[in-house]
């Protein structure tokens, strides 16, 4: 940056990352995140995650994932644009409808992704390019379903793991107490979606603060608080918390929708709730997931319970390069197939890995389970393709 004569600063330089992990099983595919904290080896560690989310949620797609280090919150519509646009200019050819399709993730927006389109567009015309990224605005070839999947594909993940194992004798959500920690799209629509199904919201939180109500909070009157006084703390009829108690209410599910390292070896024994769903990246540390598991907590493992993002996100890119569109109900249906279908089989494989190894903590684990489908998918691809030249 460099200070003008009236002392105001002018001109910037931000860094940006794009990390392609893997593409045995297709093109990379991941979000684009603005934060000023990220870092290259956050943004590998994502891209890797995103390689065994995609394999176990069976889209055919490699992991990666990108951003720019910048504050969303204090940069200007007008500078956020010109970064978008220098960014993907930047990639040029390392991103592409067949090489690496990126997509919204922390502070990006199906806005963003137009401009990653438009710009992407502009440098390659004459040919269809919208499958070039996804979680596009809808008129610009965004598939209906995509805003909400992330959070509705949590709620599918609960939803039929409760069915499958049962929750402390339920088998259904409805009248379960869930606390979600993190109000940002995935938690809303998180939070819209277990509501929907009867299952009374008791906590919630954002970076501001916390709220409790054991009557239940309503999510739309949470966001319409929000938007008016900027916070979701002092929203009436509910408690004022810490974010540290939020974790630690008495409720049956607990969904850290909001960053890493937010369980862990200094609180997890403090959580209530009988399941932990991480709609977050890595809200849960190694260690907490020990002390999680040896307490007989359940946990359904992020590369699971967020799948749903990217899954919407290929059923996008399919509509698009077949010049199609899918009505809601379609995109849910067929969302909620893959996201039953793999928790069907992560809890198939955690059974047969408890049975052969009965004395071993990290076989009983879904994470373990997940990992283990995932590495196996990508791993047998890699053999079947060979390494060449
Ligand atoms: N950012 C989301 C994720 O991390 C979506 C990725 C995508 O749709 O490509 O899962």
């Amino acid at each position: 940056m460099l200070p003008g004569r009236d002392g105001r600063w002018f001109g910037a330089s931000f860094f940006g990352f794009r990390v392609l992990h893997n593409n045995v099983l297709g093109p990379g595919k991941g979000g684009l995140r603005f934060h000023p904290d990220l870092t290259l080896e956050e943004v590998t560690s994502l891209a890797a995650l995103m390689t065994w989310k995609c394999a176990l949620i069976d889209v055919p797609f490699g992991g990666a994932k990108g951003g720019v280090v910048c504050d969303s919150k204090t940069l200007s519509d007008g500078e956020l644009r010109r970064i978008t646009r220098r960014f993907i200019t930047e990639l040029g050819d390392n991103i592409g409808p067949h090489t690496d399709i990126p997509a919204p993730d922390m502070y990006t927006s199906a806005e963003t992704m137009a401009l990653v389109y438009d710009t992407y567009d502009t440098m390659h015309p004459g040919r269809n390019n919208r499958p070039v990224v996804t979680g596009k605005p809808l008129d610009q070839g965004g598939s209906l379903g995509r805003r909400d999947a992330s959070g509705n594909g949590v709620v599918h993940a609960t939803e039929h793991f409760i069915k499958l194992r049962g929750l402390d004798g339920n088998h259904h959500l409805g009248g379960l107490r869930v606390v979600i920690q993190g109000f940002g799209k995935v938690g809303f629509a998180a939070a819209k979606s277990f509501a929907r199904r009867e299952a009374r919201i008791v906590g919630l939180s954002d970076s501001q603060g916390a709220i409790h109500n054991e009557a239940g909070i309503d999510p739309l009157a949470a966001l319409a608080y929000k938007r008016e006084s900027g916070s979701l703390a002092g929203m009436p009829a509910a408690t004022n918390l810490s974010n540290e108690d939020l974790l630690a209410l008495d409720c049956d599910i607990l969904v850290p929708a909001a960053v890493a390292n937010q369980i862990h070896a200094g609180n997890a024994a403090d959580v209530r709730a009988r399941l932990v769903v991480e709609a977050a990246y890595d809200p849960v540390t190694r260690e907490a997931d020990a002390i999680l598991q040896e307490r007989g907590v359940s946990l359904v493992p992020d590369i699971l319970a967020n799948a749903g993002g990217v899954c919407v996100s290929y059923f996008e890119w399919v509509q698009n390069i077949q010049n199609q569109s899918w009505t809601e109900q379609e995109v849910e249906r067929k969302l909620r197939h893959k996201m039953n279908h793999a928790v069907e089989l992560v809890l198939k494989r955690q059974h047969r890995m408890r049975e052969s190894h009965p004395d071993d903590p990290l076989a009983g684990m879904m994470r373990t389970a997940a990992l283990a489908l995932a590495v196996e998918r990508v791993a047998c691809a890699t053999l079947e393709r060979g390494i060449w030249p």
